[in-house]
């Protein structure tokens, strides 16, 4: 390998700038010239490379989103698309390419490996939806985010005894709300994967209210069926509490990565650089405990992310 590229592709995750930064200094001291490719998939297929040297990663270690910008590519999508995305690659003689992005990321990049091109992909999202790894980049920051506006929103619910929804991000994957959860002691934990049991979440609430409760924080993660709006109006009509509403939105995809981030981007980073110079075939690398470990695309693609049961068991446990 003598010359490599990286993007980040998506949705943004505190830590890309990190696993950036891991990617071009490694390669760089591998003796390899790195380019780096602006919004994703998009910039693949305009041609929009430049060559990064060590500087151009200086002082992004601690900063959200991505240097390199990203974007979703409708273009990528069509066999034309991906074909001009080929022929940049081949134009600026790149041997290997880095994809840092989420699982529709990976998909796009599972299409280049069949073309011929060797993709390393890192897992980055916020969301942990992505099953062949325990963590994702970005995920730890995005809790950390949730943690603290639910420390927040309990002292003014407290103060004005008040019911309150937070809906938090994650798509399909109750992760951010699980989490989140259990660290910052919701009353109630409402994800996607578990159906909604609105007797029991109303029930929850008053027995709460009856045994001197002065507040009820709900995290509501995104892809719960019934919305927050809907939720709230149900729950006040069956209660007659007064319910506010709080949609945490964008600030979950900012902010400063957590050292747990910056460490796995760093790790995950350098891995696939060794990798490429190792000349291995395409993988998606991830963590598993505290390993580093790296599967061929297709093997990735295949697992299922699955809530930690003993976690949801947990949450109820130290919610009653
Ligand atoms: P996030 O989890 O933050 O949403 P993501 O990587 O899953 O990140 P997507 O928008 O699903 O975000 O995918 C990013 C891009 O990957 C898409 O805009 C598209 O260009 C490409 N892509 C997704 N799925 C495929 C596919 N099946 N084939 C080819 N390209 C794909």
């Amino acid at each position: 390998m003598r010359r490599i590229a990286v993007l980040t592709s998506g949705g943004d995750a505190p830590g890309m700038n990190a696993a950036i930064r891991a990617v071009v200094r490694t390669a760089i001291y591998e003796g390899m010239e790195v380019y780096g490719v602006e919004r994703g998939y998009e910039g693949l297929i305009d041609g929009d490379f430049h060559e990064m040297d060590v500087a151009s990663v200086g002082g992004i270690l601690h900063r959200g989103g991505t240097v390199l910008r990203t974007a979703r590519s409708e273009r990528f999508m069509t066999e034309a698309g991906r074909t001009k995305a080929l022929a940049m690659l081949e134009t600026f003689e790149i041997d290997g390419l880095v994809v840092i992005g989420g699982d529709g990321s990976m998909h796009g990049a599972a299409e280049l490996e069949k073309a011929g091109v060797t993709v390393m992909c890192l897992p980055g999202t916020i969301d942990n939806d992505m099953g062949y790894t325990d963590y994702t980049i970005g995920f730890d920051t995005a809790i950390n985010t949730v943690l603290s506006a639910i420390g927040n929103i309990r002292d003014t619910s407290s103060s004005h005894e008040r019911t309150t929804i937070i809906e938090v991000m994650g798509r399909n994957c109750g992760d951010i709300g699980l989490h989140a959860g259990v660290a910052g002691g919701a009353e109630q934990i409402l994800i996607p994967e578990i159906p909604l049991d609105l007797n029991a979440l109303c029930r929850k609430i008053l027995q709460g209210i009856n045994r001197g409760k002065k507040h009820s924080i709900i995290i509501r993660a995104e892809g719960v069926e019934l919305s927050s709006e809907a939720l709230g109006a149900e729950i006040a009509k069956r209660t007659g509490l007064e319910v506010k509403i709080v949609v945490l939105g964008y600030i979950q995809r900012g902010g400063s990565p957590t050292a747990r981030d910056r460490m796995l981007a760093s790790r995950l980073g350098y891995k696939a650089v060794e990798l490429l110079k190792a000349n291995s075939t395409s993988k998606a690398i991830g963590i598993s405990g505290d390993e580093i470990v790296a599967y061929d695309l297709s093997d990735a693609l295949e697992y299922k992310s699955e809530l930690d049961p003993t976690l949801l068991a947990l949450a109820e446990v130290l919610s009653i």
